[in-house]
């Protein structure tokens, strides 16, 4: 068995942040991550993803993008590179292709069994990712066995899929920017929209972003929300990182000829059941968006910060009056399913009695009722940017400083 400080699981940002505030603090500890380093960005991208952040938001603890592009959006490729430097310069220990497959209290912390050796420690931080597993609904089981079906985890290109239409479900980042690559493939793309949340790429001059950064609401802490659960399973930014710096939303992708369906409920072979609910989530992303417009308008007109001038705001909804409620895949030549919807975590290797009803971590601030283990990188679990590469840096600081403080009172005790 081998003794460390602080294990951490996962060789992510997360993981990289929180091995760095470590090395600062002189705490001795280990990165065990199953794959590669940054494994998430190597197996789970599709060829063309770009970030969505620009790259200045590209900050981790002693790092910050210095390039000559600011404003444009790295591809995964460029942030595995930019995460093996940042791992090589902070000296980070990390041993790949050690998967952890059981965490257990001991007499002197924590036993942790992994694919490569026993370890054991005094504190463990979980790091292994808020999108760790596709949430796929259950409808998915209803489909038709000739139908193609699949996460995105597992597209990379509009090639791959088989001929035909194609059947994307979740209009939230991931799922607009699929709908919008296939159908410039020239496939009919049709997108199931279920709640999300509509933004411009840029407003009044600068990236939306970048305003959002002003206004703090990045930065805001799960204790100042109001519904702190509701707030977590806010669908994420309808937004795309190109070159052009175009918006990409359901009026882009309705002009390039996507059909727009409300959610799915349930699927009977090639037969699938439509929510009538476009016109509502329309409307509802259509409120929320205009709503942030304008605090951007008025922390304008309050601060004097230079900005273009107000631009005019075109709601989505009317383009959302003829909804169908059932979709006859066979019929409109529907092959593939793509399920853009969400992401779930799983911990079935965690002996400890941290996890709520629903499966997740119980944390306040990434610290856990489990003395000794922290998690990481959750959404929305100690600010609003916790799982974006700008705002782990900030939770990992803390729960570097929790350990420091924790083993001092492990000392006077
Ligand atoms: C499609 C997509 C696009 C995104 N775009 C952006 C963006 O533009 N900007 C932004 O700021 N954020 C973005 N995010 C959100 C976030 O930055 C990523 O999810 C990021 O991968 C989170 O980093 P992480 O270190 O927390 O987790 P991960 O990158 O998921 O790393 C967790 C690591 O843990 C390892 N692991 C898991 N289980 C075990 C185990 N049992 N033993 C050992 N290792 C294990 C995994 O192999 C993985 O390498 C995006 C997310 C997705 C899904």
């Amino acid at each position: 068995m081998t003794r460390t400080t602080t294990i951490i699981i996962g060789g992510g940002q997360a993981g990289l942040a929180i091995s760095r505030c470590l090395s600062e603090v002189g705490i001795e500890h280990v990165v065990l991550e199953r794959g590669q380093l940054a494994q998430r960005w190597r197996s789970h991208s599709w060829d063309s993803l770009h970030l969505l952040t620009p790259n200045w938001m590209t900050r981790l603890p002693g790092f910050q993008y210095d390039g000559h592009d600011p404003d444009g959006f790295m591809s995964a490729h460029e942030l595995i590179a930019l995460l093996e430097r940042y791992a090589i310069s902070s000296g980070a220990p990390v041993l790949t292709d050690t998967a952890v497959q059981s965490v257990q209290r001991s007499a002197n912390g924590f036993r942790v069994v992994t694919n490569r050796g026993i370890w054991s420690a005094s504190s463990v931080v979980v790091a292994t990712g808020y999108c760790d597993l596709p949430a796929v609904p259950a409808a998915s089981r209803g489909a038709a066995p000739w139908l193609t079906q699949m996460v995105p985890a597992q597209y990379r290109r509009p090639e791959q899929l088989p001929d035909g239409g194609v059947l994307v479900v979740g209009a939230s980042s991931t799922g607009v920017q699929l709908a919008d690559e296939i159908q410039r493939s020239g496939r009919q793309v049709t997108l199931a929209v279920g709640r999300h949340t509509r933004l411009p790429r840029s407003y009044r001059g600068r990236d939306i972003l970048w305003w959002l950064d002003q206004l703090g609401v990045l930065s805001q802490k799960a204790d100042a929300v109001e519904d702190i659960e509701r707030s977590r399973h806010q669908p994420s930014l309808q937004l795309v990182g190109r070159p052009d710096h175009a918006s990409l939303d359901l009026g882009v992708l309705h002009d390039r000829g996507v059909r727009l369906v409300g959610r799915v409920s349930a699927i009977d072979g090639h037969r699938v059941r439509l929510a009538d609910d476009l016109v509502a989530t329309t409307a509802a992303a259509d409120v929320k968006m205009a709503e942030i417009l304008g605090r951007i308008d008025q922390f304008i007109a309050r601060t004097g910060v230079a900005a273009a001038a107000t631009e005019p705001f075109h709601p989505t909804w009317p383009l959302a009056v003829d909804t169908p409620v059932h979709l006859d895949l066979k019929a409109k030549r529907i092959c593939t399913v793509v399920w853009a919807t969400g992401y779930r975590r799983d911990y079935p290797w965690l002996h400890l009695p941290v996890l709520d009803a629903r499966g997740e971590i119980a944390q306040q601030a990434g610290i856990t009722a489990e003395p000794g283990l922290y998690v990481l990188g959750l959404n929305f679990q100690r600010r609003r940017n916790s799982s974006f590469i700008d705002g782990v840096g900030d939770d990992a600081s803390m729960i570097a400083q929790e350990i420091v403080r924790s083993m001092a009172r492990a000392r006077v005790a």
